[in-house]
């Protein structure tokens, strides 16, 4: 029998729990090491809906980008994820900022599925401290509105936020989920684009007074690989191992249109 200590373990080797940020809540968060874990499911976040198709499917662990716990919980009620996971018999590691900065984590699958596309050579920094995101130079020049239909077919967003700084753009940062806090740092060394999600309102302006480029192409869109990647690092030690990623999706719906410029 797998336990859920097994796929800890497996984790904690490439994206050691240790590394996470003082303010993040990593690790097993519902249930204990001793329970099975012979059937694995797999989701960005943990969601009602989600934990449902989980226990449809039969799963025993639920592994999630993103805390189902972050913060302190001051009371549990039976529509809150946690419960449902605990009436399940169902437990539930998540693996949030050790993957963002892990050498083989989120931002290296990010950095993968944009390299050719964008011809960016090798990664020579990192923004963010720990290293939550980082900086190549592309073989070619784009301006801002080109970069953005890039992004949005290779990401396959629906819509990519994005404001237009000094062109070309050649310099280029890119940090998974919510990187607009780290602006500062791709100004600071020197980057012609920010490529991120979440971006707050007062970034847009930060980035227009440095002239620099912001993309955001949305949270979901810029860290749902991290279901494929968890996957495959499972996959080839647990080959045993039925392992599932969850199908919910963005979940945001767009509307728009031509009435605002
Ligand atoms: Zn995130």
């Amino acid at each position: 029998m797998r336990t859920v200590g097994d796929v800890y373990r497996v984790i904690d080797g490439f994206a050691p729990f240790c590394t996470q940020e003082k303010w993040d809540n990593s690790g097993l968060l519902v249930g204990d090491m001793s329970m099975p874990a012979d059937r694995i499911y797999i989701s960005l976040d943990i969601s009602n809906e989600s934990v449902a198709a989980a226990k449809k499917a039969g799963a025993q662990l639920m592994l999630s980008h993103h805390p189902v716990i972050f913060s302190p919980l001051k009371k549990l009620v039976p529509t809150d994820p946690v419960w449902q996971l605990a009436a399940a018999n169902m437990a539930a590691i998540s693996v949030h900022t050790p993957l963002d900065v892990a050498e083989a984590g989120i931002n290296s699958r990010l950095y993968e599925m944009l390299c050719e596309t964008l011809c960016l050579g090798a990664v020579t920094d990192t923004i963010g401290g720990s290293g939550f995101g980082w900086v190549a130079e592309s073989r070619n020049v784009w301006t801002a509105s080109d970069l953005a239909k890039k992004l949005q077919e290779m990401l396959g967003c629906q819509v990519v936020r994005y404001s237009s700084g000094k062109q070309p753009i050649h310099r280029i940062a890119l940090c998974s989920g919510s990187g607009g806090s780290f602006l500062h740092d791709a100004i600071a060394q020197g980057c012609d684009a920010l490529i991120t999600g979440d971006v707050k309102h007062d970034c847009w302006y930060t980035a227009r007074n440095a002239g620099i480029s912001l993309f955001d192409c949305g949270h979901y869109h810029t860290e749902c690989m991290a279901q494929e990647l968890l996957a495959e690092r499972l996959k080839a030690v647990f080959p045993d191992t039925e392992i599932l990623c969850d199908t919910q999706g963005d979940p945001v719906s767009y509307v728009w249109g031509g009435g605002c410029k």
